[in-house]
């Protein structure tokens, strides 16, 4: 494990060093404040820092302080070096954000013991980090698809309806339904009917630019966000869509499954329609495609998404 140490006195610095490469350490010495604050503050920073308080220029205190201000992931564990005559002010230390600290002099072996403690800190720190980033996707993704879910898929529209608003940029957004869904499950079973979902899923995203959303909306209906995309160009998207899925029937464990989808548009320009809304009129263009046959696609008019 990566090690910092700050420390102004040459000959202490070396003999720390010593110590800790001997105890399996990766060791960067810094032999001030600002050095030791830049590598703290670099990419890939050490997660452990043995700081000497009293240095010129930045001491240990300050530099605790500018790495705790600066709040950076993942968490840096600091073991203050601190003096005998220090000991009033180590309340100062700590309230800087120091983790722990050590009087000079000190016993080899208790330095040794406090660095494994900070390390099972930084060890469970990096364990939580993980659980939560994991815990992030499941709360934002549907787990059949692997698609944004439900809630995430507004906020993200609700995001760029906002950006557009002060860009005066145009927002689209396309309601895909699978057509006759339930009949697919009837006759191949309900894990057929995941796999298509599945794939009709992939076969979405695949077709999509690198910087439009789909989400996951309900059972067999996505919803697909297309920044900067307006009237046009997000029909001729949709009906590029229809057309793949169409010309493309699935490769299933249950066979070969042909499935269509229906799609309805709608855009919005300079209005001030929220994200609901414009999911509402898009729904409504759905509804008419399946009104109309299913396999198709329909844009709502300029009078639908005034209303
Ligand atoms: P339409 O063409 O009008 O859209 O007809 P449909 O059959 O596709 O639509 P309907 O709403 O009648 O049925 C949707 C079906 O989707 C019903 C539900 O059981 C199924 N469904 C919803 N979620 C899942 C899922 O996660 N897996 C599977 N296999 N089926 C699902
Ligand atoms: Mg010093
Ligand atoms: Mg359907
Ligand atoms: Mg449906």
């Amino acid at each position: 494990m990566k090690i910092l140490i700050a420390e102004d006195e040459p000959s202490f610095r070396r003999l720390l060093e010593e110590k800790l490469v001997m105890w399996g350490y990766d060791v960067i010495a810094a032999e001030n404040g600002e050095a030791a604050l830049q590598i703290l503050q670099s990419e890939d920073p050490p997660r452990l820092a043995l700081l000497d308080w009293m240095m010129p220029g930045l001491d240990g205190i300050e530099v605790c302080r500018r790495v705790r201000e600066a709040a950076r992931e993942p968490y840096t564990y600091i073991l203050l070096l601190t003096s005998q005559q220090r000991d009033e002010d180590l309340v100062t230390g700590m309230e800087a954000g120091a983790d722990d600290y050590i009087t000079k002099p000190f016993k080899h072996n208790e330095l040794r013991l406090r660095l494994r403690a900070g390390r099972r800190i930084i060890e469970l720190q990096s364990e939580l980090m993980a659980a939560r980033d994991t815990f992030r996707v499941k709360a934002s993704h549907d787990s059949l698809t692997g698609l944004l879910n439900h809630e995430e898929i507004l906020r993200v529209l609700g995001q760029e309806l906002a950006r557009a608003g002060r860009e005066e940029e145009c927002v689209s957004v396309i309601m895909a339904d699978i057509d006759f869904f339930k009949k697919i499950n009837d006759t191949y079973g309900h894990l057929a009917g995941d796999e298509v979902l599945r794939l009709t899923a992939g076969r979405m995203h695949f077709l999509m630019r690198s910087y439009d959303y789909i989400g996951r909306y309900g059972g067999e209906e996505f919803l697909i966000v297309l920044p900067e995309c307006c009237g046009e160009c997000a029909a001729s998207f949709a009906e590029r869509l229809r057309l793949n899925i169409e010309s493309n029937s699935l490769d299933t464990p249950e066979g070969v499954i042909p499935v269509t989808v229906s799609l309805g548009v709608a855009s919005c320009k300079e209005r001030e329609l929220d994200a609901t809304s414009l999911v509402k009129v898009a729904d409504g263009a759905l509804y008419r495609a399946k009104e109309r046959g299913r396999n198709r696609v329909e844009v709502a008019s300029g009078g639908e998404i005034t209303t």
